[in-house]
């Protein structure tokens, strides 16, 4: 099989509702072309210089989804034409967002990320920290960010049950802001990015919107061959 088959074979298993963004990082225009053939328009990307290179000679159309850690001073590269980033993990970031979105008079949809994995080294909110921030109403005067919902990444791990686990807080907390906040955050507090080539059919039993795979459909990154930013 190769990866356009692949997409559509996984796509047949996803329920209506969710998303299956193509994690085309490391992976060559022409990979991403055969997927966008058979349909496919949602990709994601976690370099900006790579996603910017892929935007400018690619299909107009495609949703380019920014997942990886984003550094404040490569906002301003895709901001007028990202279609989402899943990566919003300070409040600082979503500020620079919304700066460069009002000077594109833009609005950028936002996932925000959350710390749920055991690992330290994941970027993200605490779930304590969060609930503060709306609290505290601190993402109420960016006007220019649009703030669709939630992201997280588990544990890399066998263990179900943990993967399971941290799927749920992050589900929880969801719901959690929809009952508390649902006014502030509006009807576009909708999305739930969870779930990759490892976990994604756990990640859509616990209520996710947008898994996010990669190495299922296009195979194992090489990353030796990949130009780092
Ligand atoms: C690379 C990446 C993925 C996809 O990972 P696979 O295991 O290859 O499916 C998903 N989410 C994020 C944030 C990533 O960086």
């Amino acid at each position: 099989m190769n990866c356009a088959e692949r997409y559509l074979e996984i796509k047949k298993t996803i329920p209506e509702g969710v998303t299956l963004l193509a994690v085309s990082k490391t992976w060559p225009k022409e990979d991403i072309m055969m997927l966008y053939n058979v349909g496919c328009r949602d990709f994601g990307e976690n370099k900006v210089q790579e996603m910017t290179d892929k935007y400018n000679d690619l299909p107009k159309d495609i949703r380019w989804h920014q997942i990886g850690h984003l550094q404040t001073n490569k906002i301003k590269y895709i901001a007028s034409w990202v279609y989402m980033i899943h990566s919003v993990d300070s409040l600082k970031l979503a500020a620079e967002i919304n700066k460069q979105a009002a000077k594109n008079s833009c609005v950028v949809n936002c996932l925000l990320q959350l710390k749920v994995a055991e690992e330290e080294t994941k970027f993200g909110f605490d779930i304590s920290e969060l609930k503060q921030l709306l609290a505290d109403n601190a993402f109420a005067n960016f006007s220019s960010i649009r703030i669709c919902g939630i992201m997280g990444m588990a544990t890399n791990t066998d263990n179900v049950d943990e993967i399971r686990k941290e799927f749920a807080e992050v589900k929880s907390l969801f719901d959690y802001i929809r009952a508390n906040y649902g006014q502030t955050v509006g009807e576009e507090f909708s999305q739930i990015s969870m779930g990759m080539s490892g976990d994604y059919p756990i990640a859509i039993e616990c209520g996710s919107t947008i898994v996010r795979v990669g190495s299922t459909i296009f195979g194992q990154r090489d990353y030796s061959k990949h130009q780092p930013q």
